[in-house]
């Protein structure tokens, strides 16, 4: 780690930050990054000199330990640390990512009509627009590069950049597994299949397509691109999403290959943070084909892996209500899968998704509590259950008591599920 003092400037190259992903209640960073201080925020930028955070230092900064995260799609997420509301509890993290766009969050919470919030990102602005005229002759050439490199990477830049990461993966990423929270939603999507088996009536992700696996050349050239894409900040990222809706479905071959390749391209071996993780959605069809060779594999390669499941009820009538065309017998029969999978395998956990909705009927509940609690003889610490908020419920309070209520009687640990894209 090297520091210089330029004008009323603190500059710190190279800062090394933690090498593990960790739930703290307190501002914490990943892998090796720079800052930049200024009197009144913290700047934080990757390797590739792109911002990365902001904090701000003066006193009408909502909340010393909040901040503010810009992801790969270009999207600023403010952090909130959740005042009283229990935020641990309900998400399994100790903050509230505040999205820029509609998603499902029960938290009405929306940072960015705040003038504070709003001032930090201007500021940002100003700040990259000026920073080469604040380039004084004479500074070390360390440093100078360095700012040089972030001057160039505006909001225009970075943008465009993020419209490259679409263009090589075939569009955005709607919703990311609700299991990448633990790696702080940083994971490098890699599209392993396009579409999905049931085209639910419910689901406001979905996509027209019919499931289709991308060919092996296809999947080979993205990963050639994405290591281009993430150039110097790839020793950053140890997390790779398999996507989208249902890449289980692509099969042992697919899946396990892709995996390797990934590991090797991207250099996980060798990368910073460690711990590398693989995520990826199944669906019922595709977990309950998948076969326990898969399971095997999956279990033996270098990756812990999650594997999320859309199961969203175990009542016929609300299957039949949000059009998800799968008999009862078939979630069940997932159900049972998911938790004979997580107690086989240690470094493979299926995790699944129900729904919680305002208006949903006390048979979805029933059915749902009768899977998680009285199949079950004790509590299991592995494989989380997903309430996954539907954007037909307005009453948010009720959500969130239905949510505790559930939660208290599950034998699973349960959580919300939040909806964000990439
Ligand atoms: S819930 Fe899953 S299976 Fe159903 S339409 Fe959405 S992505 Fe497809």
């Amino acid at each position: 780690m090297e520091n210089y003092r330029l004008n009323n400037l603190n500059i710190t190259l190279e800062r090394e930050g933690a090498r593990r992903f960790t739930k703290a209640s307190y501002p914490i960073r990943y892998g090796r990054y720079s800052e930049i201080e200024t009197r009144e925020y913290l700047f934080q930028f990757n390797l590739n000199g792109d911002i990365k955070y902001i904090r701000g230092l003066h006193q009408d900064w909502p909340h010393p330990a909040e901040w503010l995260k810009r992801t790969e799609a270009d999207d600023w997420v403010y952090y909130t640390a959740g005042g009283y509301r229990g935020i641990y509890h309900t998400l399994g993290e100790y903050y509230l990512p505040c999205l820029p766009y509609p998603s499902n969050s029960v938290y009405g919470y929306n940072p960015f009509t705040d003038e504070n919030i709003q001032n930090a990102l201007t500021a940002w602005n100003r700040f990259q627009v000026n920073l080469r005229r604040m380039l004084p002759n004479g500074i070390p050439s360390k440093v100078k590069d360095f700012l040089f490199l972030v001057s160039s990477r505006n909001s225009n830049a970075l943008r465009k950049k993020s419209e490259k990461l679409h263009q090589i993966i075939g569009g955005q990423v709607s919703v990311l597994p609700p299991d990448t929270r633990h790696v702080d939603y940083e994971v490098i999507p890699l599209m392993l299949a396009d579409g999905c088996r049931y085209h639910c009536g419910f689901c406001c992700i979905k996509t027209r397509q019919k499931f289709r696996p991308r060919s092996r050349d296809n999947v080979r050239q993205q990963i050639r691109q994405l290591k281009s894409f993430y150039g110097t900040d790839l020793a950053n990222h140890n997390a790779l999403f398999l996507g989208n809706h249902d890449a289980l479905a692509a099969g042992h071959e697919h899946i396990c290959m892709t995996a390797a390749e990934a590991y090797a391209a991207f250099d996980f071996e060798k990368a910073y943070v460690k711990n590398p993780t693989l995520f990826l959605f199944g669906s019922v069809g595709s977990l309950l084909d998948a076969g326990d060779h898969l399971f095997e594999t999956l279990d033996q390669i270098p990756f812990y892996t999650y594997i999320n499941i859309g199961l969203e009820s175990a009542d016929a009538a609300t299957l039949r209500s949000i059009q998800k065309p799968l008999e009862i017998s078939k979630i069940e029969d997932a159900f049972q899968m998911m938790l004979a999978v997580n107690r086989s395998f240690p470094n493979l956990e299926i995790t699944a998704n129900f729904l919680l909705g305002d208006h949903l009927s006390a048979l979805h509940y029933q059915a749902l509590v009768e899977l998680i609690r009285n199949r079950l003889d004790r509590f299991y610490s592995k494989g989380a259950i997903y309430l996954s908020p539907l954007n037909t419920s307005y009453d948010n309070r009720k959500l969130l008591s239905k949510f505790v209520e559930i939660k208290n009687l599950s034998r699973l640990p349960t959580y919300l599920y939040l909806i964000q894209r990439l």
